[in-house]
């Protein structure tokens, strides 16, 4: 039976540990923190999850919370304007709704699902020299340790990594009591030009169902102002403060709103990063670095855990399909460009959606506020971000696809719920 092993109980490794576990695999998993200590912890992410990553979970017997977790149904996308109103407004469904499970529920779940399955979980916080005995033992060793230090192992993939500093400041606020949307419910993602994002959705966390907060403030601007916050209490009145300044319609949903739990509260900010998928050790044996280690967007579109399953279910079959021959680096070269066909469109458009946006990107978001169509696009293509390439991220083609869809829909059909 060919032994392997996992850096990382995270979305990317317990992913791939249970589907290599269901193909026959002898899986070892490495975590630096126990089930117990994760689910007491903080949160990590808002880890929303689209359509196709969801399936990924879904194949492997990992959707653990269909049934509890609300569904998220559609997107809505707000940019304030000059008057304190909203320039554009509109909302569109995704074909199949997305989920947001607090990672502090998934992961020990999983982690017990990896044991059931005949896995061993080895609480451990690896090191480098653990790398080297690590490989000395098995077929293969696979790093999944997030934005842990050990993935600076792997190198930075300049060509591939157009930013050296972190473009957001980020904070998560986990709150019950806020106001549903009316209509369906959505990622209800506001764009403030100059000051960041904030966006709003459905999740199951700890204590139940709950909304999750995710600011995103641009570097040195007013929503980068979560240092100086001391207390989880703190932390939710700058929440307020933010959305009362900035978004009177989102405050004006938070009146009744409490954290979660203690641990329901996040800030910092991490610079976006691709690096090269093989790191060799002192001796020579080489090791495959796994999703955030070697493609690690910013959240701005909510992309990171959707990747991390895309990744675990990319490699997975690389590996059941590469049977009895040894893991070399060649083959581990090839395995990471395969799911970076995939990944670098993720990655491409979330880096743009970090810049100020270009004047196309301005008239496809205007246009959706009148071309159903148009909306319904750009809302899909959060599950499967390839489509951008052939029109979002291109100015031409974007305006040959807009002059398309405004002849097609006679640009008289209202979109939904615009105001
Ligand atoms: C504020 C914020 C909001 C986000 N929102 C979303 C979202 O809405 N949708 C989305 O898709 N993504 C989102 N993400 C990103 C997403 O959470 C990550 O991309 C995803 O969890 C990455 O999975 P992973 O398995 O690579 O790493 P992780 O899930 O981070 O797992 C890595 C694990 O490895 C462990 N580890 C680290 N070092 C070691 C070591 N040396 N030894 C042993 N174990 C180690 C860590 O403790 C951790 O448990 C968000 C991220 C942030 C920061």
């Amino acid at each position: 039976m060919r032994r392997i092993l996992l850096v990382g109980a995270g979305q990317a490794g317990l992913h791939l540990a249970v589907g290599l576990l269901r193909n026959g695999y002898d899986v070892t998993v490495v975590s630096n923190r126990a089930p117990e200590d994760i689910r007491d912890g903080r949160v990590m992410s808002s880890q929303a999850m689209f359509g196709t990553a969801l399936g990924h979970e879904r194949a492997l017997g990992l959707d653990l919370w269909a049934d509890d977790c609300p569904p998220i149904d559609g997107i809505q996308f707000t940019v304030p304007g000059p008057d304190g109103g909203r320039a554009i407004h509109w909302a569109a469904r995704l074909d199949t709704p997305a989920r947001s499970v607090d990672q502090r529920l998934k992961m020990p779940a999983w982690m017990a699902e990896v044991e059931r399955l005949g896995g061993k979980v080895v609480v451990h916080d690896a090191t480098a020299r653990d790398l080297e005995d690590y490989a000395a033992h098995h077929d293969l060793v696979l790093v999944a340790a997030g934005k842990g230090p050990i993935a600076s192992l792997f190198e930075r993939d300049e060509s591939r990594s157009p930013y050296a500093a972190p473009q957001r400041a980020l904070a998560l606020t986990y709150v019950t009591g806020l106001t549903p949307r009316p209509e369906h419910s959505a990622v209800c993602f506001n764009l403030i030009p100059g000051v960041g994002e904030y966006f709003v959705f459905p999740a199951l966390t700890v204590t139940g169902p709950c909304e999750i907060m995710v600011f995103e403030g641009i570097p040195g601007g007013p929503m980068d102002c979560w240092t100086d916050v001391r207390t989880p209490a703190e932390h939710l009145a700058r929440s307020r403060w933010v959305l009362e300044t900035f978004l009177p319609w989102e405050a004006a949903r938070c009146g009744g709103v409490e954290l979660t739990d203690g641990g329901g509260v996040l800030s910092g900010r991490f610079s976006p990063v691709v690096r090269r998928p093989v790191a060799t050790l002192p001796s020579g044996a080489a090791v495959l670095g796994v999703a955030d280690v070697v493609v690690l967007n910013d959240p701005i579109t909510g992309q990171g855990a959707n990747n991390a399953a895309k990744c675990a279910a990319s490699y997975l079959a690389d590996i059941v399909e590469h049977g009895e021959r040894p893991f070399d680096a060649a083959w581990m070269e090839r395995t990471f460009e395969r799911y970076w066909r995939s990944a670098r469109h993720a990655t491409a458009w979330t880096n743009a959606l970090l810049a100020p946006p270009p004047p196309h990107v301005l008239e496809i978001l205007t246009a959706a506020g009148r071309l159903p169509e148009v909306a319904s696009r750009f809302v899909n293509g959060f599950d499967d971000p390839s489509d951008y390439a052939a029109w979002f991220m291109d100015p031409d083609a974007a305006g040959e696809y807009l002059a398309r869809a405004g002849a097609r829909e006679g640009a008289v059909s209202p979109p939904e719920e615009t105001r």
